[in-house]
């Protein structure tokens, strides 16, 4: 017998070229051994644990008693258009126009959509690693070619303007950025950032700058390409609240970039999502244009966990790990453990841990190498004791 779910005529080559996103089959499995009873320590999904400030909650509420509850514009109602420029003006001393901002489903809509706008087959995208699970499938989704460029783990996995420029060819069109990174914590320097910013738009590259952690750079002030306004043509700036504003769920994201870049993401926009949620803009207007303060409590709060975890993780003998300098993980490496107990790769590690240990992690090979997990720490300090605790247990098991 044969069945239409097996034939491999049925589904497109892109959906083939592309795999079920790690961080979701992670957060999956781990609510699925909750369902069962299992009491987990979740380092897996990175969201921040702190509920959505009472301000941002609020101007939702208000919006939908107001039955602020029919479409809106596609790019956004002016309001939030205006708060996202007027927002990243003041951060960073941008000069965006409205027709240059788009409110998206979310900051991995912006992302998607950019690359379906920007990247067609064949077209080259250079990607450090380790990068974050959905950039390399969203690539491949649209036909484009992944180049992945190596950075050293002695280095803190940190991306510099010389590598970038070896890597470019004449078919490259586009560099994906992410600093503070996802899932090392790496920050690139002002000036290699300043560097590859020239290097692109000299050439006529797009640089896809993935800012969702850009308020979480512990390293010094943030710092946003999307600041360069000389070189606005080329530059296309993906934000999030979730991150900022603990609104994962939400789904609230942003572009910025040339209006002409814009016009084609909201021409995407209006033939998939549509408007983002209605409310959701009202909620994300209060977020961008109200009280600030929840961002550097946010970020305080976030240095002593990350501090916490290193020192705990510390304790664990074979484990090392680089010290982030922003985002909320960290990414240890588990390598000395490989060949152990039966274990040969951190998936299986990752596996292991989460069943035998009841510890929910990413492992690396998500992230585009063989040797680590990663661990997101926006967590309680209990749980990061008994987390790693637990960690050290099995791994001190291993043979
Ligand atoms: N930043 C989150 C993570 O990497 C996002 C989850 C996702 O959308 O993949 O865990």
């Amino acid at each position: 017998m044969t069945t239409a779910s097996s034939s491999p005529q049925v589904f497109t080559g892109r959906i083939d070229r592309i795999e079920v996103s790690a961080t979701m089959a992670v957060a999956a499995e781990a609510a699925k051994l909750r369902a069962q009873g299992a009491n987990l320590v979740d380092f897996g999904a990175g969201e921040p644990h702190f509920p959505t400030p009472h301000h941002i909650k609020d101007a939702a509420i208000a919006a939908i008693e107001a039955n602020f509850t029919r479409y809106t514009v596609v790019p956004g109602i002016p309001d939030v258009r205006k708060a996202i420029v007027e927002r990243h003006a003041t951060d960073f001393g941008s000069d965006y126009s409205i027709d240059e901002a788009i409110f998206t489903t979310g900051g991995k809509l912006a992302l998607f959509n950019a690359i379906q706008v920007l990247v067609d087959h064949g077209d080259e995208v250079i990607l450090p690693v380790p990068y974050w699970v959905s950039f390399k499938d969203i690539i491949q989704y649209a036909g484009g070619k992944v180049v992945l460029l190596e950075t050293s783990e002695a280095e803190n996995f940190r991306i510099t303007a010389d590598a970038i420029e070896k890597a470019i060819t004449p078919r490259t069109k586009a560099i994906i950025l992410n600093s503070p990174s996802n899932p090392a914590g790496s920050v690139m320097s002002a000036e290699d950032l300043e560097r590859i910013v020239h290097l692109a738009h000299e050439r006529g590259i797009f640089l896809l700058l993935d800012e969702c952690y850009v308020y979480l750079n512990y390293a010094g002030k943030p710092v946003s390409g999307g600041s360069f306004t000389w070189a606005k043509e080329h530059i296309v700036v993906l934000g999030s609240l979730s991150k900022t504003y603990a609104m994962t769920g939400w789904r609230a994201g942003f572009a910025l970039a040339s209006k002409s870049v814009t016009a084609n993401l909201s021409k995407l926009q209006s033939q998939s999502t549509s408007n983002a949620t209605s409310f959701v803009q009202k909620a994300a207007v209060a977020a961008l244009a109200g009280s600030q303060e929840c961002v550097s409590e946010f970020r305080a709060e976030f240095i002593g966990l990350r501090d916490y975890m290193l020192a705990k993780l510390g304790e664990i003998p074979g484990v090392t790990c680089t010290k982030p300098e922003g985002a909320f993980y960290v990414y240890p490496n588990i390598g000395a453990f490989l060949g152990k107990g039966g274990i040969k790769t951190a998936t299986e590690l990752a596996t292991r841990l989460l069943h035998e240990a009841h510890v929910v992690t990413v492992p690396g090979e998500a992230f585009g190498t063989a040797e680590h997990i990663r661990i997101s720490y926006p967590v309680t300090r209990q749980n990061i004791d008994e987390g790693t605790r637990r960690m050290g247990e099995f791994l001190a098991r291993l043979e």
